[in-house]
């Protein structure tokens, strides 16, 4: 099989790229990012062809990637909630524009499409668990931008789902909730809200800097181990007797729910084990802050996010393994040894 993998370079494309590799020899990648620099351990491997390209403005280079491919995994995106407040036309143009566009030649050369949606289209959904084909998808006044990325990434889901009816495009939709691991955001730039809760505070403390809890940080995430979430991928693109087809899949841990405060607290204490980070971890205060001096006015919460993954369970046979310790640990070896 002839693996196109849009964004390899980064913390999805990357755990997944170097996974394949390891375990299904008999596949091929292309990768294509615009950075290499969280791959370059990949880049001498056979099976494994990487282009340096901006798929914005080199848009040939995804088209002939395209013509080549079984299966596309389009990653390329920003998932960073500071520049869906502080830059949303960035994530607009990338995020939807960039994707629409390799969507729909992927239908039209009749390709499958392995599409990244996300927790975050289910917003601020009071379900007790967020369910793929019966939660709202709930989002805040237009004033409040953080939710750009929300409705990038539904139109996509929507336009997906839409050419599976009318083109019959083979597709599935898979809805990562927090997957954490090596590789997740660069935790050398200090600045606050520059990466993802845990590597954020990671990142604080490493930089002796306390860990601020956006509004008090009761709000609920469930996080998933990387390893957790390549699995699902791998069986979503094996997509045995036609188990993934024109599906959506939360690909989550409802096992690890969690608060950010009970995670700041948990990071705290972990980091005290590492020499690296002892003495900073010991004198790190866990303090509240509120979300428009963090991240601006233009930002919104989601208070609870926990998937239902019955339909992985039943259709991908995918269960999470990695609970939330082993996870910290895992992530923190990775950063901090
Ligand atoms: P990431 O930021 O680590 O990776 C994105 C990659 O895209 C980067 O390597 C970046 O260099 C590349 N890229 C950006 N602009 C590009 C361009 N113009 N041309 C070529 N490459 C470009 O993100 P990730 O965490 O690996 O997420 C991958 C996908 O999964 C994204 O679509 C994201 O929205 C989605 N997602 C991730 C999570 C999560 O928990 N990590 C949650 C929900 C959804
Ligand atoms: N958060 C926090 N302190 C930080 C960074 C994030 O309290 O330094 C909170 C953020 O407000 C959100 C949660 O942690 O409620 C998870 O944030 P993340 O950026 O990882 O992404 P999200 O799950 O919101 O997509």
């Amino acid at each position: 099989m002839n693996i196109l993998i849009i964004g390899a370079g980064g913390f999805i494309g990357s755990n997944l790229s170097e996974e394949i590799l390891e375990r299904k020899k008999e596949w091929n990648i292309t990768a294509i990012d615009i950075s290499d620099a969280k791959i370059s351990h990949l880049l001498n491997k056979d099976k494994f062809n990487f282009i340096k390209a901006d798929i914005i403005k080199e848009t040939e280079i995804v088209d002939d990637a395209l013509k080549n491919c079984d299966v596309v995994l389009p990653l390329a995106a920003i998932a960073s909630p500071l520049t869906y407040v502080q830059d949303p036309m960035r994530v607009f143009e990338l995020d939807f524009e960039a994707n629409l566009r390799i969507v729909k030649q992927a239908a039209k050369l009749k390709k499958r499409v392995i599409f990244p949606s996300t927790s975050e289209v289910y917003g601020m959904c009071s379900d007790e668990a967020f369910d793929e084909y019966n939660s709202n998808c709930v989002t805040g006044p237009i004033c409040k931008q953080r939710w750009i990325y929300s409705c990038s990434k539904q139109m996509l889901d929507r336009v997906i789902f839409a050419l599976g009816i009318r083109d019959n495009l083979q597709y599935t939709l898979f809805r990562p909730f927090n997957w954490i691991g090596p590789r997740l955001d660069d935790i050398n730039n200090p600045n606050n809200g520059s990466s993802r809760v845990v590597t954020q505070f990671l990142s604080n403390i490493l930089h002796g800097k306390n860990l601020k809890l956006v509004d008090g940080g009761a709000q609920i995430r469930c996080f998933t181990y990387i390893s957790d979430g390549v699995d699902a991928l791998i069986k979503i693109i094996e997509n045995k007797n036609g188990c993934a087809n024109q599906e959506i899949f939360n690909v989550g841990n409802p096992y690890n729910e969690l608060s950010i405060k009970d995670l700041a607290y948990k990071i705290k204490e972990l980091a005290k084990s590492y020499s690296r980070t002892k003495t900073f971890a010991e004198a790190a205060k866990i303090e509240e802050i509120n979300s428009s001096e963090y991240y601006g006015k233009s930002y919104q919460d989601v208070n609870r996010r926990v998937p239902s993954i019955a339909n992985a369970k039943e259709k991908l046979d995918w269960i999470p393994q990695v609970n939330m310790d082993e996870l910290l640990k895992r992530t923190m070896d990775f950063y901090f040894k």
